[in-house]
């Protein structure tokens, strides 16, 4: 989604106005939605399709938003309630300069086949709620979602619970293998209370549907005073492919149970849709005639790769509303190797008339959201690629998708190659030679350099990096 087009000011504006309010933008502050979609429709661009919703199906209340990355937003007196969550949603949030919501109604199906990515990537609500507003996110989902989820998030937030993998990983003779039980462990506290474990529990409340398909919220306050079913009562029911929101018993939404990703609106102009033939949102309508022009106005471009280099798909982190979550294609010889494949990078690539076959290898250098959440479509649209990390990485990340795809261990590891890193053994990739080393991260990470001929290149990773905690 484009936000260059004189956005800045409006949002600057609805912030300010929020703050000096001290009220919810999305509840207090309706006129100023209003002024600030009419001021802006680029960057409200997604406002459009509320005439030919995707995933709203009923919108008494005025107040059900469709997102630019897929799925949508109810605004009740408990709080906005997001139905299905993309990769990546918290920068519709943040980019609209709404408030991130504290309740997420998983949808019944986890896994968009389409673009093989999740749809419940519950992460990066988790984090910025837990590490930003210092509140807990309420997943609201079946008793079978709840397990898989806490599964991911066991992973991803803690990393693996046995290291059965990670004396086999060191060359022998390599200096500098790290106690990575003692280095998760620093990490494994509360942030805000270093007396208490950092656990799921600290992140992620449930609420699970009854029996009937009914779950009921209740607001902070009257949560906070043990009182129940006051009058700002809001209930969620789950029927056949569709989720009914109700205030005081009374119907104000309905929302689709089936979240798609969007990518045309959150990536690409429009004209860029037509110059690459993206396609991929059955609510554009496309004009033959207009395609016809576009196709011949904006031919492909030719990539050249350069001999030793590096394309940037992404360098902004998980929290950053304007950037692409970091990731990076190295170039040896012309053949590439994907670092950490981002979100949508199928697109990009297409965008930067890349082709795909031209990449052979994916390093996943750890499994945080920011990192790994569009490796299954990297993975998926190429037999060839092949998937290069630790064995302790590996196990984390078959572990961890098993659950997000709801598939088994050994069928999900049977969908790529898989070569092993060996730290402290020189890995040899046309001509290239990468050596890798553990970071220093929350869970495990890798890193590494790359030479190639009389130049190289150097990869952090994640770390940790604060002078001052190390030596004190
Ligand atoms: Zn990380």
């Amino acid at each position: 989604m484009s936000c260059s087009l004189g956005s800045e000011d409006s949002l600057d504006l609805i912030k300010q106005e929020s703050q000096n309010s001290k009220l919810d933008p999305w509840v207090a502050n309706p006129p100023l939605l209003q002024k600030l979609v009419s001021s802006s429709p680029a960057l409200f661009r997604f406002q459009s399709t509320q005439d030919s919703p995707l995933f709203k199906l009923k919108d008494i209340s005025g107040k059900v938003f469709e997102l630019p990355r897929g799925g949508c937003v109810a605004i009740t007196s408990a709080g906005p309630i997001q139905f299905g969550i993309p990769p990546e949603t918290i920068k519709d949030s943040l980019n609209l300069g709404f408030e991130i919501p504290n309740y997420y109604v998983i949808p019944k199906s986890r896994w968009d086949k389409m673009f093989h990515m999740s749809v419940a990537e519950f992460e990066f609500p988790a984090y910025f709620n837990f590490f930003v507003k210092k509140k807990k996110i309420t997943l609201i989902c079946t008793k079978e979602a709840k397990k898989a989820i806490r599964v991911i998030f066991r992973e991803t937030l803690l990393g693996p619970k046995t290291f059965e993998f990670f004396d086999q990983e060191f060359f022998p003779g390599y200096k500098g293998k790290p106690d990575i039980v003692k280095e998760l462990a620093h990490f494994s506290k509360n942030p805000f209370n270093h007396n208490l474990p950092l656990t799921v529990s600290s992140l992620l409340d449930f609420i699970i549907f009854d029996e009937n398909g009914f779950c009921f919220l209740l607001p902070h306050l009257n949560k906070f005073l043990g009182l129940a079913y006051l009058p700002n009562e809001v209930t969620i029911r789950k029927e056949q492919k569709i989720f009914t929101v109700l205030e005081k018993d009374v119907e104000i939404a309905q929302v689709r149970d089936r979240i798609r990703i969007r990518v045309d609106e959150n990536l690409e102009d429009y004209k860029d849709q037509l110059r690459y033939g993206l396609f991929m949102n059955p609510a554009i309508e496309m004009d033959e005639k207009k395609l016809e022009i576009y196709k011949e106005k904006y031919k492909p471009i030719q990539f050249d790769p350069p001999t030793f280099g590096v394309t940037i798909l992404g360098s902004g982190h998980g929290f950053d509303p304007k950037g692409n979550t970091s990731g990076y294609i190295v170039w040896i010889n012309g053949r590439g190797v994907m670092v950490d494949p981002p979100p949508f990078s199928t697109h990009l690539l297409k965008k930067m008339g890349v082709p795909s076959i031209m990449i052979e290898w994916i390093i996943i250098t750890h499994c945080h959201a920011d990192h790994d959440a569009g490796t299954f479509q990297k993975i998926l649209e190429s037999t060839k690629v092949e998937v290069i990390t630790t064995k302790t990485i590996m196990g984390s990340f078959i572990r961890k998708y098993a659950a997000v795809v709801d598939m088994n261990e050994k069928d999900l590891a049977q969908l790529f190659k898989f070569r092993p890193v060996v730290i402290g053994a020189p890995l040899k990739f046309n001509s290239a030679t990468f050596n890798f080393f553990y970071s220093l991260h929350a869970i495990p990470c890798i890193g590494f350099s790359v030479s190639y001929k009389n130049k190289s290149m150097f990869f952090s990773a994640d770390t940790f990096y604060d002078p001052t905690a190390f030596f004190s």
